[in-house]
């Protein structure tokens, strides 16, 4: 093991303390669902480890791995969803943050094989679209990273849909990540309360240009800040 970076603990406690965010927000069941960063002004990331329990996380926890996904330092084995999100961050260097989850409701989308309809305000603030399908891919390679990239790269929504599984989202930084993760499951619920009693209409495309480009650009002064 070489030594880490000074950045590489701090990146560590914070994603870390993460995951607290994914449990608070009913995102994830039992061992599901992992965050990752890149470790500011280096080639790695620090990633959830693979079947530790939400409880047990601590940041010592937290495996560095190089962008292959190949542990650089850390005493458990990485997320299994690992190459995934090393795909993401080679292929995307603005990409500082990446999340994992299965939450319920816009998993049940993903299940349809549906993108969600930017059918309200909110949504189109944080997506700017509709929240997009990315392909069917199986764990391990670089198949799911691959299908995120493809589904996400030129596209303003911040999360994917990954077809029959669950949500991916990327950030510029692992807290934006997570809140794009938070919001998708937001808007996937209450669009999907909407249809219960009938059609949900996308809003008109030139309202959504409107919408994202305030929320992104004015509101708050800088890109994805909190309401
Ligand atoms: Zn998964």
């Amino acid at each position: 093991m070489t030594a880490l970076p000074p950045a590489a603990e701090h990146t560590r406690a914070e994603v870390c303390a993460l995951h607290a965010e994914l449990l608070r927000w009913n995102l994830v069941t039992w061992t599901s669902g992992n965050i990752s960063a890149r470790i500011p002004g280096t080639d790695l990331i620090a990633i959830k480890p693979s079947g530790v329990t939400y409880d047990d996380l601590t940041p010592e926890s937290i495996v560095v791995c190089d962008l292959n996904g190949a542990v650089a330092e850390g005493r458990h084995a990485p997320s299994s969803d690992t190459d995934a999100h090393a795909y993401v961050y080679r292929a995307m260097p603005e990409v500082g943050g990446v999340v994992h989850t299965h939450s319920p409701y816009a998993t049940a989308w993903a299940a349809r094989n549906e993108p969600i309809p930017c059918a309200i305000t909110a949504m189109a603030d944080e997506f700017g679209d509709d929240i997009p399908v990315g392909p069917f891919a199986l764990i391990g390679g670089d198949d799911i990273g691959k299908g995120i990239v493809a589904t996400l790269s030129g596209h303003r929504s911040p999360a994917v849909l990954m077809s029959g599984h669950g949500v991916f989202t990327i950030g510029p930084d692992p807290k934006a990540a997570v809140k794009a993760a938070v919001m998708c499951e937001d808007v996937a619920r209450t669009v999907h309360l909407a249809r219960q009693n009938g059609p949900v209409e996308r809003l008109p495309q030139h309202h959504i240009d409107a919408l994202y480009d305030r929320y992104q650009n004015v509101y708050g002064q800088r890109r994805g800040t909190d309401s």
